[in-house]
């Protein structure tokens, strides 16, 4: 059975196919989706929800070209909430640095905001969306529901470590004083945000 996951991200498809291995995980490229999804709601359930919606409608559209034994689609949405900055970036996490920002401009200005800081705790928090067609659930009446995970931790002094993607290098999570970028992939799978939330997506499936 096939599930299409609303990223080409490769950490974050590493991370799905690792949690979900009863299914095989379909990329936006495998399926030949390959415009810029919208994220304009102001919560990362809404951001998630629209993701998801985007992939439904157009795998609905798209039907007769997709893969065989496709039963739904999920997206996720991620925020970093910190404490001391009244829980921003939040939704704002992917462009907090500007429209047109890179991910070290963003780890750039977490770290010059936070300098001098000596509260620097953290969450990282994900809202996973799945939308599922598969029976008794149908395409014109799919299953919809939201998964959270979240792991807290605090903000680094300086940008550590080279593994992950995003904020990993100026994130350590709780019990650790190494980043995500300088733990191991997949200690980092077992206790991250997504991973978190991709478990109760995956118990979902087992229940
Ligand atoms: P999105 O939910 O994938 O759009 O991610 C929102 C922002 O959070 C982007 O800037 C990502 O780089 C960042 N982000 C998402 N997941 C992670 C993670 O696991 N580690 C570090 N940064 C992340």
């Amino acid at each position: 059975m096939k599930l299409i996951f609303a990223s080409n991200n490769i950490h974050k498809l590493e991370e799905a196919r690792a949690i979900l291995s009863d299914f095989e995980i379909l990329s936006l490229a495998e399926i030949g989706l390959h415009a810029d999804i919208p994220e304009t709601a102001d919560t990362l359930e809404g951001n998630s929800m629209q993701k998801a919606d985007y992939v439904f409608e157009w795998y609905k559209a798209h039907q007769c070209s997709m893969p065989n034994d496709v039963v739904g689609c999920f997206a996720d949405d991620t925020g970093l909430c910190i404490r001391s900055l009244d829980w921003m970036p939040g939704v704002y996490t992917a462009r907090w640095a500007g429209e047109d920002c890179d991910p070290a401009d963003n780890r750039a200005k977490t770290l010059r905001l936070m300098k001098g800081k000596t509260d620097r705790f953290a969450e990282f928090r994900t809202v996973v969306t799945l939308i599922l067609w598969d029976k008794p659930h149908s395409l014109s009446a799919p299953h919809k529901q939201q998964f959270v995970g979240a792991v807290e931790g605090q903000i680094s002094e300086e940008e550590r470590g080279e593994h992950g993607f995003g904020y990993d290098p100026v994130f350590c999570p709780e019990g650790q004083v190494l980043t995500f970028a300088q733990l191991p992939t997949e200690y980092k799978n077992t206790i991250s945000h997504r991973a978190r939330a991709m478990k109760k997506l995956a118990d979902f499936f087992c229940k």
